[in-house]
Parts: C-alpha cells; sequence; structure tokens
C-alpha cells in the first residue's frame, strides 16, 4: 500500500530521487527499460520516504541504473596472442588448446568477415555518394539502380544490409522491401525517404524495415545507423554458435583454460558454481513482492562486474538438478539459448536484460547424464586425467613456483627433487587431476616458509629429498593398493569410471547356505545390479567348462559386494570383474589383485566395449596394477592412446570370458 502526498504539499524531491533522476537521463537505457525506471520513479516521487515501499524502490532503480546495460570490453581477436596466453599458462592439453583455439578463429574470421552493404537508388549521383561513403567505413559496397536489378543482386549474393530510396521508377522502396523480406529474410533494410512523412516510416517499419533516413541524409546519422545494424548482426551471428563445455575430472585444467579464454579475448572472467545452488530464484531472482528480494546470481554478477560481456563460467552444470526447486534444466537452457537469453528476466529486475554479449562456457564432470537438448547446444571438450610424468612437469613449472610464491619463498634457493614430487604425487594423492597434488605442496611450503623462519642459518637453501617430503607431510596418505594386496579368493580387481576419473575397484563374492539368493551390496544402481545377474546366469550355464560343480547355486546364496559403500556406483563395465570374481570363489582359484578388469558382459560372455579407456589406464597406473584386460572392442581406443599412457602396463584384449579365465585366476586352487 502506497502513502501518496496530497495535492497541496509542495513537491519537494528529495536530494536522492534528484540524483536518479539525472542519472536516469544520462543513462542511456534501452527504451522498455528506460519505461520501466520512469514510472517507478514517479510513483517513488509520490511516495512517502518513511514507508518500506519507498526504499524497495530506491534500491530498485539504483540497481537497475546500476547494470552495465550498453557497457562491453572490446574484444582482443588477436589468434596468435591467445595461443601464446594458453602456452604460457599450461602444460600439454593439446587437444583442448587446438579446440579452443579453433573456437577462437571461428569468431575471428566472423567479426573479420567485411560487410556487404547494396545500395540501391535510381539517380546515380545519390548512389555513387553513398557508396563512397561506406566503403571508406571499410564495408564492400555494390550498387543498383531499379529495385529490380538490386533483386537480381539478391539473387547472385548475400548481402547483410540494402539502403534503398523509396521512391523510384517501377518497384519502389516499399516493393522492395516485401520482395526481399520473402527471398532474403535475413538481409536488413533502411529505407530513404524524401518526404520523410511519419505515414511512410512507420509503413516501411512495419514491413519490416530495421530503420529509415530522411532526405536530405545527414552522414552521420547514416554511418551509426548502418553500424549499429552491422554490429547487431554480427554479434547476433556470433552468439549463435555452441556454448563451450569444458568436461572431465576435477583439477585437471577446466577454470584455468577458461581463465585463459577471457584474458586472451580481454574479457573479464567470472565463476558460478552451480553444484551448491538450491533454488531456481538464485540464478534468476525474487519477485520484489518478497520482503528482502534479491537479484539472481547471474545478473548480480554482471552488475558487479560492470561489463555485459565477460567470459561467464557456469561451473559444475552436471550436479544442479538433485534438491533443486523449479526446472533447472529448463533455466539453463534459457540461459544457454541466445534466441532467448536476449531476453532473459531476473524475477527481482522484471525487465529483460540481454546475455547474449555474455560467452558462456559451461562445465561438468560428466556430460552423460545431462538432458538430451542442454546437451545439444554444447560443444563439449573433454579434458582428462593427467600421467604421472605429465603430473611432475606441471609440478615443476607451474604449482610449485606458484606456491613457493604464495609462501613468501621465491627468492630462497628451495630446490625441490624430482623425486621429492614424484613422491608426493605416487604415495600422497590419488586423483585424476591436480587438486590435492597443489594442497600437498602448498602445505609442503608451508611448512619451509616456517623452518626458514626458524632456522635462519638455512634460510638460504632449502633441499627438499624424499625424505624430506615424508618428513614434512607425515606418513604416507595412499599404498599401491592392486600391487601390495594379498591375491584373494573371490576378490577381483576393476577399473571403472567416475566423476572424479578413473578408479580402481574391488569386487567380492562369498556363498554361504542359503536359498538360491544373489544379495548385492556396495550403493550399486540398477545397470550395476542386472550386470550381476548376467555374470551369475553365466557362470551357471557355464559351470562345467569353468570346472566348477553345476549344482552350486541350488542350497546357496551368494554375496557379491563392491566396498567405499558411499561413492554411488553405476554402468555396465564391472560386469566382467563380478563375472571373474565368482569364476574365482567357485573355482577356489585365487585372482591376481595385480590384474584389472573392465568391460560389458553379455550373456553369453561375450566382452562389449567400455568407455572412458584413457583414464583407467591412467587409475590402474595409480593403483600399481600391471596386467588390464579389456574388450576387443576397445582396441581402436587403446591404440589411440600415447605410450605414456601405456607405461607399465601388460594390456591384453579379449573377446569372451573363456580367454581371460587363466590370465586373471592362479592355476592352484586355495
Ligand atoms: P578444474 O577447473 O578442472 O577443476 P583447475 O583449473 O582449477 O581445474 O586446475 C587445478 C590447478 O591445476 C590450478 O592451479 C591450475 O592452474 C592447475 N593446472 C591444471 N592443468 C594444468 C596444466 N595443464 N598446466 C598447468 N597448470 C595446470
Amino acid at each position: 500500500m502506497f502513502f501518496r502526498k496530497t495535492e497541496e504539499e509542495p513537491a519537494k524531491l528529495s536530494p536522492e530521487l534528484q540524483e536518479l533522476r539525472a542519472a536516469l537521463a544520462k543513462a542511456n537505457l534501452p527504451e522498455a527499460v528506460a519505461a520501466v525506471a520512469k514510472k517507478e520513479l514517479e510513483r517513488l516521487e509520490k511516495t512517502d520516504p518513511s514507508v518500506a515501499e519507498y526504499s524497495i524502490g530506491l534500491n530498485y532503480l539504483e540497481f537497475l541504473l546500476g547494470l552495465p546495460w550498453n557497457r562491453s570490453t572490446d574484444d582482443n581477436l588477436d589468434l596468435g596472442n591467445a595461443e601464446i596466453i594458453l602456452e604460457r599458462r599450461h602444460y600439454g592439453l593439446r587437444p583442448v588448446k587446438e579446440r579452443v583455439l579453433e573456437f577462437l578463429a571461428g569468431r575471428t574470421l566472423c567479426s573479420l568477415q567485411a560487410s556487404r552493404v547494396l545500395v540501391v537508388d535510381d539517380e546515380e549521383i545519390a548512389r555513387t555518394n553513398l557508396e563512397y561513403i561506406l566503403r571508406k567505413d571499410g564495408y564492400q559496397v555494390a550498387t543498383a539502380a531499379s529495385g529490380l536489378e538490386a533483386l537480381d543482386r539478391l539473387k547472385e549474393q548475400d548481402f547483410d544490409l540494402v539502403l534503398t530510396d523509396l521512391k523510384m521508377e517501377k518497384m519502389d522502396g516499399l516493393q522492395l522491401l516485401e520482395s526481399v523480406k520473402q527471398t532474403a529474410p535475413a538481409t536488413d533494410i533502411i529505407m530513404i525517404t524524401g518526404y520523410a512523412t511519419v505515414a511512410t516510416a512507420v509503413d516501411a517499419l512495419r514491413k519490416g524495415a530495421a530503420h529509415y533516413l530522411s532526405k536530405p541524409i545527414n552522414l552521420d546519422e547514416l554511418r551509426s545507423s548502418v553500424r549499429e545494424i552491422i554490429d547487431k548482426k554480427r554479434h547476433f551471428q556470433l552468439s549463435q554458435g555452441p556454448v563451450l563445455c569444458f568436461a572431465g575430472p576435477p583439477g585437471t585444467g577446466k577454470t584455468s583454460i577458461g581463465q585463459a579464454v577471457a584474458e586472451a579475448l580481454g574479457r573479464k572472467f567470472v565463476r558460478l558454481s552451480l553444484a551448491g545452488l538450491r533454488d531456481e530464484a538464485e540464478l534468476r531472482g525474487h519477485r520484489r513482492t518478497y520482503v528482502g528480494a534479491m537479484p539472481g546470481r547471474i545478473i548480480n554478477e554482471l552488475r558487479r562486474l560492470e561489463v555485459n560481456n565477460p567470459v561467464f563460467m557456469l561451473d559444475e552444470i552436471d550436479k544442479i538438478g538433485q534438491d533443486f526447486r523449479g526446472d533447472p534444466a529448463s533455466v539453463l537452457l534459457e540461459i544457454l539459448d541466445p534466441e532467448q537469453n536476449r531476453h532473459f528476466v531476473d524475477h527481482y529486475l522484471d525487465v529483460p536484460f540481454d546475455l547474449s554479449r555474455v560467452m558462456f562456457i559451461a562445465t561438468a564432470n560428466i556430460v552423460e547424464t545431462l538432458p538430451a537438448p542442454l546437451l545439444d547446444r554444447l560443444e563439449v571438450i573433454q579434458f582428462s586425467g593427467y600421467t604421472e610424468h605429465e603430473k611432475k612437469e606441471i609440478a615443476k613449472k607451474f604449482l610449485l613456483p606458484k606456491q613457493l610464491r604464495t609462501h613468501g619463498l621465491a627468492n630462497l634457493a628451495v630446490e625441490v627433487a624430482d623425486d621429492a614430487v614424484v613422491k608426493v604425487i605416487r604415495d600422497y594423492t590419488r586423483e585424476a587431476g591436480l587438486r590435492q597434488l597443489e594442497r600437498e605442496l602448498a602445505t609442503i611450503c608451508r611448512k619451509l616458509a616456517r623452518l626458514a623462519l626458524q632456522n635462519k642459518s638455512a634460510a638460504g637453501s632449502l633441499a627438499v629429498d624424499e625424505l624430506m617430503v615424508e618428513k614434512l607431510l607425515g606418513p604416507r596418505k595412499f599404498t599401491h593398493e592392486a600391487a601390495e594386496g594379498e591375491n584373494r579368493v573371490g576378490v577381483a580387481t576393476g577399473l571403472v569410471w567416475t566423476e572424479f576419473g578413473g578408479e580402481i575397484i574391488f569386487v567380492e563374492a562369498t556363498r554361504m547356505k542359503g536359498v538360491r539368493q544373489l544379495i548385492l551390496t556396495g550403493s550399486l544402481g540398477d545397470v550395476l545390479r542386472e550386470s550381476a545377474q548376467t555374470a551369475l546366469s553365466y557362470v551357471r550355464s557355464h559351470a562345467r567348462e569353468l570346472g566348477i560343480d553345476p549344482d552350486f547355486f541350488k542350497e546357496s546364496d551368494i554375496h557379491i559386494h563392491i566396498p567405499s559403500g558411499a561413492i554411488p556406483k553405476e554402468g555396465p563395465s564391472a560386469g566382467v570383474t563380478i563375472a571373474m570374481a565368482l569364476i574365482s570363489l567357485l573355482t577356489g582359484r585365487p585372482a591376481r589383485r595385480a590384474a584389472a578388469l573392465s568391460g560389458e558382459m553379455t550373456l553369453n560372455g561375450r566382452l562389449l566395449p567400455v568407455s572412458g579407456i584413457r583414464e583407467k589406464l591412467l587409475a590402474a597406473q595409480r593403483a600399481g596394477v600391471t596386467t588390464v584386460i579389456l574388450p576387443q572392442g576397445n582396441e581402436v581406443d587403446v591404440r589411440s592412446l600415447g605410450d605414456e599412457v601405456k607405461e607399465g602396463l601388460e594390456i591384453i584384449m579379449a573377446e569372451e570370458v573363456g580367454q581371460i579365465v587363466d590370465k586373471v585366476l592362479l592355476a592352484e586352487p586355495q
């Protein structure tokens, strides 16, 4: 409820309202927004400053005026520069860098393309003048002396813009406009009218002209109208492209590459994690009818950055969803779709804001689970885990120098031996990316800083070797589970692919007296449960060939368990590992712990190819596996990988379970 002042009261404007009024007059707001702001201001002028609505309205107007409606940074589209920045900041990642540069090259070419303008006028002098002016401004210009000639030209070539006189013999400007709208709807038209009556101008605009100019032509107006229309068009073309989505395990450089893209383009950078979002309103804002309503994060960030074209990283789009009020995918779709995001309405703002200049980059750990319409908008660039060698190089060249600087050690002679770095990687981290490694190196630097201060004499030189690592970081955190554990009956080693990269799992099977039940535990998803059923049926139906008593299931229950129950497990690729655990259990032959399997299995024991081979091999190396068994269908994937990923591994390709039993199980039953 607003309290209106009475008529008799003199209309004294408070200084803050005067300021707002002045700011509103100066701010070059889009028409619709200016109208809303003006109405709100008028409402405020009639509202008693002591009521809540007054301050709500005031905050709203200040927020509205503070938004970067027209402010953007100029893009630097120098591809050489982009390459230097990407290289300087990142080791390896060749395919990623290539894809990013190709993406930027597309944008560069698009914006360097000379725009084509067609000038149509039956007076030669007018044509020549316009042609001269527009050529000077860098446009490719063609001319036509009549509407019909113009249509012929348009058949031969695409034009971005047609500048046409209204009054011409045979076919006038309006008729030409109608034909162009039918034959080349993407071409914009500026109508030049000799007699700028409102009626003809309105008619032209109604029929689809982008603008009209009256004779005699004001050259500045002509140039700025042409520039504006062409800019809009270029910008529209650029925003039509897909949105980049960096997918891969945590700590593999996704954010860092995003930052480098922003730096290369000369744009500001902002990152918004979607993982913790609980409510659609966090993205889209609350309606102002709520007390304490606030704008959403997207609009808020743009206001903070003061530009409307930053590189905006939407982090972990695969984590939005559960526990999210509203429809997450549709909000994301709206934000990422150029057709929709030019009219993005934040509930608080309540007027459309054009997000199409923002360069969105999404990140995800796994894209397979994203809804299809969303995936459709994304150009996925896959990041994969690093090999030990890559981690060592990145640690030495980037992570350590950064941590030394952060901890004030850059000027001291700190020598970290290669062996020490490798020890940190092997014994203190177990990850596809570099996050834990970076944290451990930070811990080392923190402790070194303290040592340097405590022991002034040693401050000049600090050497870190393997022993020192253990002294600083304590006992090792990880063992090589596969290499160091014992071979056991009923326990097979498997390789799976999770959002954190490749992982090693141990499938356990046991049998007890019972009533033919298959018990499955370890947070297994439906597909994995079905894989277990399939594996059991295979073993039962092939018992004799496998040297197993065909009646083994008669009076027993079988229990299959995959430890680390807190991590949900899903997917078919553990099928063959489950089968191997069962065969080991029922034959009494221990399974080699250092032989790891991955593969989907059919009911008759054939192995079907699986995904994430690189990640799985890296996980195998990390865990000290020596033999990896994969389906024959994955041979192409294995062949395409570099030697470093296969180093230290014997990789066996197999077509069916029968071929691998002797490779995994020891000969003698226990
Ligand atoms: P993500 O966003 O994929 O989780 P980050 O970009 O945060 O990963 O990377 C984690 C850390 O590792 C950052 O300090 C980053 O600079 C560094 N980093 C990742 N990949 C590379 C690389 N190829 N070269 C140099 N540093 C890297």
